[in-house]
């Protein structure tokens, strides 16, 4: 006798996968969640307390899916009554007429949200915590903030249980069986069935779906941390920052929250690693390079008081990938989001129930699909 046919196998309990879970359960199908770690590692993408969430981009199609995911974390905090999102506004600093700011800029007008042009005086009068020089273009957009990260994964995860799902950790996938009636996921010494199975593996996914040619790449990825005494550096009282240095460098900031405290860090130009493999001790020349910005942009920070190392999921063109797997369409795969996704996990957690449920979904998800050229 067969044992239990689930409606839907999800793979992987990170941000994705938990949200995915949440969405599904919400809309009354029977899941099952398999983590190969325990829930709110620390070894995926998704750790840590703070992520930002922004409208701009420079991409508008992007811009124009964070008006549905600010209200779907909006929902989520009033589904569990915790606050999860933080508004703190954002300054984008780039050197005059830097390409990016400039387009970020015109993204957000099309798409109907605010910003505004400051001068160095606007900026150091209303946040007199940086430095910065006259020639700088600097963009202030007030809807940005950042998620609490960790919160999120659980709770999204805490929720799709209340709704029947079955969560399993220290349950690692080593393989789906897709070219049956009923896709069969294999686990350790146990098999478990699912009509439908969504892949939220990150870093992982390549390992997991190697029948698939995916061109993801997993990096090794580094935030520094800051502790200052004073409570300039709250919430309250400072903003989500980046910065577009003179040499391309694409830095960030996310106001003090926490355990950790202020995360300083640079996008993207990490080396590329096997998931499994991956020095978890943060490079003193890492560290340096972020104090060293600091003391120049932001000198009452201090030096950082410890650092951290996460992974990235590239795709060449940065945009996510979420489709059916190529040769079974009851394979769902979210993965690639590029050092950029979590912002997004509530609405990809929507997209991948409609997906599940339909085969369509209402958003618009052609930069996502997996034969696009990469
Ligand atoms: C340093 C850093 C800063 C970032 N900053 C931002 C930011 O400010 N804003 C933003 O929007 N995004 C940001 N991101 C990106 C964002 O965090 C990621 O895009 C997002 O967390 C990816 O979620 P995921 O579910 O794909 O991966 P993960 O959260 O890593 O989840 C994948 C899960 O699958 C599990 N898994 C894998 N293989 C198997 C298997 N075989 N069996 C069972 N389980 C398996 C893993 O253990 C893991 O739990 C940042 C990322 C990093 C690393």
């Amino acid at each position: 006798m067969q044992s239990h046919i689930y409606d839907v196998i999800v793979i992987g309990a990170g941000g994705m996968g938990s949200a995915t879970a949440y969405h599904l359960a919400k809309s009354g199908a029977d899941v099952l969640v398999l983590e190969q770690f325990q829930r709110g590692h620390k070894l995926g993408s998704s750790h840590g307390e703070t992520r930002i969430i922004r409208f701009f981009y420079e991409k508008h199609f992007y811009t124009e899916l964070m008006k549905t995911a600010y209200a779907e974390w909006r929902d989520l905090e009033s589904a569990s009554g915790k606050q999860l999102l933080f508004i703190t506004g954002s300054v984008n600093l780039g050197t005059s007429g830097n390409p990016y700011v400039i387009s970020v800029r015109q993204s957000l007008d099309a798409a109907g949200v605010e910003s505004e042009w400051w001068d160095a005086k606007q900026l150091t009068k209303q946040f007199p915590q940086f430095r910065v020089s006259n020639d700088m273009d600097i963009l202030w957009q007030k809807d940005t903030g950042f998620l609490y990260a960790s919160e999120c994964v659980l709770t999204h995860l805490q929720l799709a249980e209340q709704h029947g799902a079955k969560v399993r950790e220290e349950t690692h996938v080593n393989h789906i069986d897709w070219e049956i009636d009923t896709p069969t996921v294999y686990a350790g010494d146990s098999e478990f069935y699912g009509k439908k199975i969504v892949v939220t593996a990150g870093a992982w996914t390549n390992v997991l779906l190697v029948e698939i040619d995916f061109p993801l790449k997993v990096t090794r990825q580094q935030v520094c941390y800051y502790q200052p005494a004073t409570p300039l550096f709250q919430p309250e009282r400072f903003p989500v920052f980046t910065e577009i240095t003179k040499n391309g460098e694409f830095l960030y900031g996310i106001p003090y929250f926490g355990k950790n405290g202020l995360k300083v860090a640079r996008h993207g130009k990490g080396t590329r690693i096997h998931p499994d493999r991956c020095n978890r001790k943060p490079d003193a020349d890492y560290i340096n390079l972020m104090d060293a910005y600091v003391s120049e942009r932001i000198p009452e920070l201090g030096n950082s008081t410890h650092a951290e190392v996460c992974l990235y999921t590239e795709t060449p063109d940065e945009d996510f990938i979420i489709d059916k797997h190529p040769k079974c369409p009851n394979v769902l795969i979210a993965a690639g989001f590029s050092g950029h996704g979590f912002k997004f996990c509530s609405l990809v957690g929507r997209i991948m129930a409609e997906l599940v449920f339909t085969g369509e979904t209402t958003f618009d998800i052609r930069a996502f699909q997996i034969d696009r050229n990469l």
